[in-house]
């Protein structure tokens, strides 16, 4: 299977926290959260259009005025979700600075926050110097499942939230795609047909919705020859693909081990492929990682072997522990695998 997301951790495990996913056949990426993320560069940030904030303690959020210059003169919306205050806190960030020279910019930030599931939506756009302008929102287009709610849908993916206790909200994210298209290479070679970038516009075809009976022209090329040829997109799935249980990624950081955290974390991860989860503290200091409502590296691997999730990624280690990463890896990992 060639999985359509391709993620990792914006920074090391002790840097900043943060998670980019990129996702295949399209020039699209996610962003979670907003720490220092200078490493990404230009081209990955630009390409990073929604933005998933966790909370806007500094280290998940300072990386917002990278993404803001690298857009600036960019035509295009930046959409941002996050937990309550968030509208205040891109304000804020926009009020730091002078915008005098910009309305000729065609930049957008839409950004969506949740209350209890309910969202608040503010645009602010460069044209008019960044003034917040707020618009209703239709609470109806929105599903909730027990504590999870849905903070975007796409055709390709849906995009999960529920609010831990860190003393604020901070918001844990899953990453579901909706399904997975597999392209069976062996049978269109049979049928004599060529593998190429003619296969993305069958797969957006798909995500798109399209009918089984819809009909398009596909450019095939065979050796440098140019083909054009008539599909039908049912015939097509039937012959040449296989859909299946699409891949799934979570995204926690910044909260307590707690009965109510607990549940809420194990069913947003539940069956995930990828589980990156924040582990600031070894247990043996589980006291103070309590205090500072952050978890330790055995409760991460208890809530993933738990969730049974495939793998588990720990990140977001206290630099109090310098030089001892590999224990605090060494430990998530027993728990996770029950050792
Ligand atoms: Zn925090
Ligand atoms: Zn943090």
């Amino acid at each position: 299977m060639n999985p359509s997301f391709s993620s990792y951790l914006v920074n090391d495990v002790f840097g900043d926290p943060g998670v980019y996913v990129e996702i295949r056949w399209s020039k699209r990426a996610l962003l979670f959260d907003l720490g220092h993320n200078d490493g990404l560069g230009p081209t990955r940030l630009l390409r990073a259009n929604e933005i998933f904030v966790s909370h806007t303690h500094m280290d998940h959020f300072i990386g917002f005025d990278a993404v803001l210059r690298v857009a600036l003169g960019r035509g295009k919306t930046l959409r941002l979700f996050g937990p309550p205050g968030l509208i205040d806190n891109v304000q804020g960030k926009l009020h730091g600075y002078t915008w005098n020279l910009v309305d000729g910019y065609p930049l957008t930030i839409e950004v969506q926050e949740f209350h209890q599931g309910k969202p608040r939506l503010a645009f602010f756009q460069a044209s008019n110097g960044f003034q917040l302008a707020e618009q209703p929102v239709c609470p109806l287009i929105r599903k909730s499942h027990g504590h999870l709610f849905t903070v975007l849908e796409d055709p390709m993916f849906t995009i999960n939230a529920v609010a831990l206790n860190h003393r604020i909200p901070s918001f844990a994210y899953s990453l579901e795609e909706q399904f997975h298209i597999n392209v069976n290479k062996q049978k269109l070679h049979e049928a004599g047909l060529p593998v190429g970038a003619w296969l993305k516009d069958v797969k957006q075809h798909i995500w798109q919705g399209r009918p089984d009976d819809f009909c398009f022209t596909a450019t095939l090329y065979d050796e440098h020859r140019r083909q054009e040829r008539e599909f039908v997109l049912g015939e097509m799935k039937e012959r040449f693909l296989t859909i299946s249980r699409g891949q799934k990624i979570a995204y926690v950081v910044d909260a307590r081990y707690d009965e109510e955290n607990e549940a809420k974390i194990v069913s947003l991860a539940r069956g995930a492929d990828v589980f990156y989860c924040e582990s600031p503290y070894l247990d043996v200091d589980a006291e103070k990682a309590r205090d500072r409502y952050h978890l330790t590296a055995r409760q991460a691997g208890l809530m993933a072997r738990q969730a049974q999730v495939r793998d588990l990624v720990v990140f977001h280690f206290s630099p109090r522990y310098t030089g001892q990463g590999e224990a605090l890896e060494r430990e998530a990992m027993e728990a996770f695998q029950g050792s």
